[in-house]
């Protein structure tokens, strides 16, 4: 089975969220299952130090509006795994810029236009490797709006093409609050018929709606846990409805950790590693190296008291990731005996509140805030850690609180989307012995503080903290178990 995985992010080459993280990681462990997978994604500024003159691989010519722009086809062995191919979409001046979408915080206005282009070139590249190599794709794994209109292209306007036929398009929604929805004015650059400009395809209150073509055009939609697969139906952001109408080939995968990537055991950004075994006195050794990690993390932040636990946060600073219950209960989370940092990335439509945040937190003397995008300080934070924090509004999976479990650091959430699917409550002894961290129900101040009150009351009961230690890192998060999913619904689309 061959198989195409297409994203505009894919760690280690990109990523500014989630998506990057399973994009990159998916066909890794889809390869180890005999799924033959090959990447397809944007070259950006800092994917130069992966490719080299031998990697170019092929130039197309690309229509766009009136415009013939030149695509050119980087093509290099994945560097984790030879087998995998990954091909650049290599375009100088749509791609190689600061940012993947925005700068400073900042969208690109022509963000509609670099990835009409980026998909036209996936489907130019798909006809291309046909014609040249008589290689015929069997699947195409879509992620977001911004590879969505392939679906349009692949079953609509190229349909006609040889080595489009019978090929299969699966659509993953990793965030549906992201739509990919423009102006008209920027419909010429598609270089489709206005035909497609109804409510049954493209067209969206007025506006060009990119996702609507991968949900109504795709073979099948997949989202990335099943609480959000039910919730988008009834929630979804103005597409609950055709959602609703889709739901007979909707379904929700739970996304898993790449182990070489966030794995306490190896973790590449952290100097002292731990891992738990099936005894649980190995609980106290892994506390042991962690409180290492967190001492050098109060030291480098300046916070007091070292025997405090530390609580963090590492998530895009936005709305969604429950940011107002936060700024809410500072007063509070300073009065806790534990010391917080935040890790966010900025976020310009948000630079007022940015501000009012910053300004509560130092007040405070225990709660750090860091505006940045700092992988090996997520890594650091997220291993130093004894808490999570991660009470979101909604969250379609969450990578984040399944990161700390993994490490060890008990994650406090909001029961919804993915964190209800992956976050088990403690409550009470009957639940000790398969709970991995603290939930709350209402999306509220008081019960988000209820919680943070009952963790700290729990984390000063060693033995019921130790054993809840114990069950987060214990439960299998891998992402073998997501690729084994997606390779149930690949079999079943090929029937
Ligand atoms: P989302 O995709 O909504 O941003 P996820 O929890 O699914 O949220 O994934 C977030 C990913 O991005 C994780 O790998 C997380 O560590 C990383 N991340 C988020 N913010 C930052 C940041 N400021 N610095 C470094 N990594 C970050």
């Amino acid at each position: 089975m061959n198989l195409f995985m297409i994203s505009s992010e894919a760690y280690p080459f990109s990523k500014t969220g989630g998506l990057g993280d399973i994009a990159g990681s998916l066909p890794l462990a889809l390869n180890s299952i005999k799924i033959d997978s090959s990447l397809v994604v944007p070259l950006y500024k800092d994917n130069y130090k992966f490719v080299d003159k031998k990697s170019e691989y092929a130039k197309l010519k690309i229509k766009h509006d009136k415009n013939d722009i030149e695509v050119e086809i980087i093509k290099i062995k994945h560097p984790e795994n030879l087998n995998i191919t990954v091909y650049f979409i290599k375009q100088d001046k749509f791609f190689n810029r600061n940012g993947l979408y925005s700068e400073n915080g900042k969208d690109y206005e022509d963000n509609a236009s670099r990835f009409i282009l980026f998909s036209k070139a996936v489907v130019q590249l798909i006809i291309y490797l046909y014609k040249k190599e008589k290689f015929k794709l069997d699947i195409i794994h879509l992620n977001d709006w911004q590879t969505s209109l392939i679906a349009l292209y692949i079953k609509e306007v190229y349909n006609e093409e040889e080595a489009l036929k019978n090929l299969k398009v699966i659509f993953t929604i990793h965030n549906l609050a992201y739509q990919g929805n423009f102006e008209t004015d920027i419909y010429n650059l598609l270089n489709i018929s206005w035909k497609f400009f109804v409510h049954s395809r493209l067209e969206f209150y007025g506006k060009v709606s990119f996702i609507k073509a991968g949900i109504i055009l795709s073979d099948l939609i997949t989202t990335v846990s099943p609480s959000y697969a039910k919730e988008i139906q009834s929630e979804g952001f103005g597409l609950n409805n055709l959602l609703a109408e889709n739901s007979y080939k909707l379904f929700g995968v739970l996304n898993g950790v790449n182990d070489n990537s966030w794995n306490p055991k190896t973790d590449k950004y952290i100097k002292h590693h731990y891992s738990v075994d099936s005894n649980i006195d190995s609980v106290e050794e892994c506390l042991k190296k962690k409180k290492i990690i967190r001492i050098s993390l109060y030291k480098e932040f300046n916070l007091k008291n070292k025997n405090f636990p530390l609580i963090t946060m590492i998530s895009r600073f936005d709305p969604q990731k429950g940011l107002d219950l936060i700024y809410s209960s500072f007063f509070e989370l300073s009065t806790y005996d534990g010391n917080f940092i935040f890790l966010f990335s900025k976020n310009n439509y948000f630079q007022n509140f940015e501000e009012e945040f910053i300004k509560r937190a130092n007040r405070t003397k225990n709660i750090k805030v860091v505006f940045d995008f700092d992988e090996a300080l997520a890594h650091r934070l997220t291993a130093g850690s004894d808490m999570y924090l991660m009470p979101s509004k909604f969250e379609p999976c969450g990578l984040n609180q399944i990161y700390s479990m993994k490490y060890g650091s008990l994650p406090i959430v909001h029961s919804v989307g993915g964190l209800k699917d992956t976050v088990i409550n403690y409550k009470d002894s009957k639940s000790l012995n398969k709970a991995t961290g603290f939930v709350f129900n209402d999306y509220s101040v008081n019960d988000f503080v209820d919680a943070m009150d009952f963790a700290f009351k729990i984390y000063n009961n060693k033995k019921v903290w130790n054993k809840l230690i114990y069950n987060a890192m214990n439960k299998d998060y891998s992402l073998l178990k997501t690729a084994k999913e997606y390779k149930k619904l690949y079999i079943k689309l090929l029937k």
